[in-house]
């Protein structure tokens, strides 16, 4: 099969001959129909998260369809549509998978780091960390909600009642996040890089109250702030942003330094918080939640061997939505 995998000199990823993948116990092997792009996959080409398994095959964004079944695996129907995340193992029997932190997990898993994902034709996965897919998504709609949609989602629940909302950094999890945070009746405040008024016109048609550079001041002050830009500047940034008691959520999963900030902008009861990963749990009600609101996904379907130039795109800031790679 065709796949692209990690070119860790090149800091990019590059197509190879790979053989079919055979699932073991438990796993389905997937024809994979999209892979959204993510900004973790970024930071596994730059080197940024430690030891992924050599020459892996990043993408955790993945729709795929059943084609075989390992053994015992019986969850889904050969030919079934199913979901990849992030989270492709979690042992179940921690201190933090038993009190429902399976995000948090000893030995836990990801998908597109230490096993192959789905930068590729064909996939295998742990059938038990895959997900059923909402029908009224088609595939390269459904990819960007595996990653952008479950970890905004999650990151929105650690915000909290918040009816003023910042979004720092407005990508694809911030496009769908907003959607979901404005109906359930929330002002949204969409901070981008500067100078992107592209991404501030995508904002404000997705029905934000305000959009500008995050280097700007919060127009009102906000009761929470998520940071998808992964930049440690714009923490004392948001905490300036927040209100008493607000909380300010660090939502990726690697970010450059923060710099030293007053304790005075902490002060008073703000909260300042990262989201690690997902959980099973945190994927079933989001899946739920999508087809409701119902969230519209911005997605570019690009084939699978540009890949390359579109993690450039990526990492220059040139994307409105989300990139999804079809095989
Ligand atoms: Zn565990
Ligand atoms: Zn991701």
């Amino acid at each position: 099969m065709r796949a692209m995998a990690l070119d860790a000199a090149a800091r990019s990823v590059r197509l190879e001959s790979r053989a079919v993948p055979t699932p073991g116990p438990g796993q389905v092997l997937l024809r994979v129909a999209a892979c959204a792009i993510c900004r973790t996959d970024l930071h596994v080409v730059d080197g940024d998260l430690p030891d992924p398994k050599p020459g892996v095959i990043p993408g955790h964004e993945i729709v795929g369809r059943v084609v075989t079944r390992g053994e015992g695996a019986d969850r889904y129907a050969i030919g079934a549509r199913v979901g990849v995340p992030w989270l492709g193992f979690a042992c179940g029997e921690c201190r933090f998978c038993t009190r429902g932190q399976e995000n948090l997990c000893d030995a836990a898993r990801y998908t597109g780091y230490q096993i192959d994902g789905g930068y590729a034709e064909f996939a295998v996965a742990d059938e038990r960390f895959c997900f059923a897919l909402p029908d009224a998504y088609a595939d390269i709609e459904a990819a960007p909600l595996l990653c952008a949609g479950l970890i905004g989602h999650r990151a929105l629940r650690m915000a909290g009642e918040a009816r003023r909302l910042g979004l720092y950094g407005f990508g694809a999890a911030a496009h769908i996040v907003a959607q979901v945070a404005l109906w359930e009746g929330r002002e949204v405040f969409a901070f981008t890089s500067p100078g992107d008024t592209a991404a501030q016109d995508f904002a404000r048609a997705l029905g934000c109250a305000w959009a500008g550079p995050s280097d700007a001041p919060a127009p009102v002050p906000l009761d929470a702030a998520i940071l998808f830009a992964p930049v440690g500047a714009l923490v004392p940034a948001a905490l300036r942003a927040v209100e008493r008691g607000g909380t300010v959520v660090c939502a990726g999963i690697h970010m450059s330094d923060i710099p030293a900030f007053p304790y005075a902008i902490l002060w008073q009861e703000r909260v300042l918080r990262s989201v690690a990963n997902l959980t099973r749990r945190d994927g079933e009600e989001f899946l739920a939640l999508a087809p409701r609101v119902p969230v519209r996904v911005s997605a570019e379907a690009l084939p699978l061997t540009e890949a390359p130039a579109a993690l450039a795109r990526l990492r220059a800031g040139q994307v409105a939505g989300a990139l999804v790679l079809v095989p």
